[in-house]
């Protein structure tokens, strides 16, 4: 016979009790924990017994004083998710955070929207391409919905939290619209939309940063990333960012290292740490502070850890002391990513950078003092709105001087807000897509040139898993370089020592070298 499920929200210390009690009342029902740390629960009972579970357990709530909720969601309970990520590394981290916190309240992933009974678009803002991307993905998925009206279709990051309760005429299958900063409140959020059939938007920025949810991500992750910041201060004059994603604020040390705690015990074996200005990170008073090189020297500390990496850096903010952290700790790969954003000063100045270009090239002299090897890699943009041809010059010239590892190079798009929106003199598309090609030339060049440097050296790479195309085994070096290699699969998470075969413009292929002297630092 078929039975009925009816979906309960409970305190979780409540759950042993409630059990009990329904169990042994006449065998009335089977109740099953959706996960360990759900709150919800399902009663599995015959037809015709619903409204006798549903007395039983407003007794309970009535007499022992157990809150106790039914959710009565239009997501069926063999609940599957879907998060399609676009944009940067931060996003990544949010829809990691976010799929954490689904799996705990009972969903599982599947791995295309068809398939889904909630699917998330996280997404980006950050030039117009990305809107335009978004905006085609809602309208695909949106598609989807209209033959699955049961489905639940939310939007979340940057571009939501620009565009809040606007989509909903633009897109009427949207059901919910939430924020970087409210991603903590998914839960209330989908009981909303899903038991009181509301649409809802969620777009406040002035919340604490994401709390820890357990990482229990499905798979074991060799790499991983770690926000140890929201939001930014600095308005730079042409970005969006401090609009959507609020003022910067700091999660507590206690907090991050928790979460890299997890995370190594679930075999990851690098961490990314996130922030749109690490050099800036800060928690405490007096004695009790911490600051970033602070934070670093805590986590190089933890057992079972090899590599440790962050980004992105200000130049405006990037300190000696935390240059030095680079020769002292033994985890920090030699690896930075410092965006320089123009390479002349007058453009710099324009763009509120806060740093000169000879400050810039000092600051690269200082990091390759305390690291020869180090990596660097940089952001720019060209068609800044009156950089004249002799300003993207001083671009030209300072990517040849310094000779990134690589770049990411970018036409400056108008993002609506920003001081940037209401300057003069814009650059028209032409011209921009001329000087973007050339910047990129050049840089194609140094980028071939220094990867063929590398070749019959020795490098010790940290091995990830398969490549893209799943023929071999790809790691990277400390600076940051994808390697290619034929190795056996149980040296994945080991730091083995290669010799560079050749060096291509996007990655290197190498050959291991002695596995005798692999690191591989077991879960402690
Ligand atoms: N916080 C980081 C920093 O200050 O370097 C970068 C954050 S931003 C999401 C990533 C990159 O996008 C920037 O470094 C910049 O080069 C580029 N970017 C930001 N706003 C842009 C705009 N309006 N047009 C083109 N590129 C932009
Ligand atoms: Fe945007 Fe500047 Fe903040 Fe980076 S530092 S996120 S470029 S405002």
């Amino acid at each position: 016979m078929e039975s009925v499920r009816l979906t309960f929200r409970v305190n979780r210390k409540d759950i042993s009790y409630l059990r009990y009690t329904i169990e042994s009342y006449d065998g009335m029902g089977i109740v099953k924990t959706l996960d360990p740390k759900s709150a919800l629960i399902e009663v599995k009972t015959a037809p015709g017994c619903e409204e006798t579970v549903r007395q039983l357990i407003t007794a309970v709530q009535r007499e022992d004083g157990i809150p106790v909720e039914e959710f009565r969601s239009r997501i069926p309970l063999s609940r599957g998710f879907y998060i399609a990520t676009m944009g940067c590394q931060m996003n990544e981290y949010d829809s990691e955070y976010l799929g954490s916190k689904l799996r705990e309240m009972g969903f599982t992933p599947v791995d295309a929207p068809e398939k889904a009974d909630l699917v998330i678009l996280n997404t980006c803002t950050v030039r117009e391409k990305a809107d335009q991307k978004a905006f085609s993905l809602l309208g695909r998925v949106s598609g989807i919905k209209l033959g699955r009206p049961e489905m639940v279709l939310g939007m979340a990051g940057c571009l939501a939290q620009r565009e809040g309760e606007r989509l909903f005429k633009r897109f009427p299958q949207l059901d919910f619209v939430i924020g970087p900063r409210e991603l903590g409140n998914i839960g209330t959020l989908l009981d909303d939309v899903s038991y009181h059939r509301q649409k809802r938007t969620a777009t406040r920025l002035d919340h604490p940063p994401l709390t820890s949810c357990s990482r229990n991500l499905p798979n074991e992750k060799i790499t991983a990333y770690i926000s140890i910041m929201q939001g930014c201060n600095n308005f730079c004059a042409y970005c969006i960012v401090p609009y959507v994603r609020g003022r910067e604020i700091s999660r507590s040390p206690e907090d991050i290292l928790e979460e890299a705690r997890q995370l190594i015990a679930n075999g990851t074996k690098e961490i990314t740490l996130l922030g749109q200005n690490v050099n800036s990170y800060f928690w405490g008073e007096g004695d009790n502070s911490c600051d970033f090189s602070c934070l670093l020297n805590e986590l190089n500390g933890l057992k079972g850890l090899l590599r440790l990496r962050f980004t992105t850096s200000h130049p405006k903010d990037l300190s000696d002391d935390l240059i030095r952290r680079f020769g002292e700790l033994d985890k920090l790969c030699p690896h930075i990513h410092l965006p320089f954003q123009a390479g002349a000063n007058e453009v710099l100045r324009r763009m509120k950078r806060g740093y000169t270009r000879e400050h810039y090239m000092s600051l690269v002299e200082k990091l390759r003092d305390a690291a020869p090897e180090m990596g660097i890699t940089s952001d720019v943009m060209v068609g800044f709105p009156g950089e004249s041809r002799k300003h993207f010059e001083e671009t030209l010239d300072l990517v040849d001087r310094v000779q990134f590892d690589s770049l990411f190079s970018f036409k400056y798009s108008d993002r609506e807000g920003t001081l940037a929106s209401h300057m003069e003199n814009k650059v028209g598309e032409e011209e921009k897509a001329r000087r973007l090609a050339v910047l990129q030339d050049l840089q194609n060049t140094i980028t071939l040139k220094k990867n063929r440097r590398l070749e019959k050296r020795e490098l010790p790479v940290l091995i990830e898993g398969h490549n893209k195309k799943g023929t071999q085994l790809m790691g990277r070096t400390g600076s940051n370089k994808i390697v290619n290699l034929a190795c056996p699969i149980r040296y994945i998470g080991s730091i083995v020592n290669v010799s560079i075969q050749r060096g291509y413009l996007h990655s290197l292929l190498g050959k291991p070298l002695d596995f005798s002297a692999s690191i591989n630092n077991s879960r402690e």
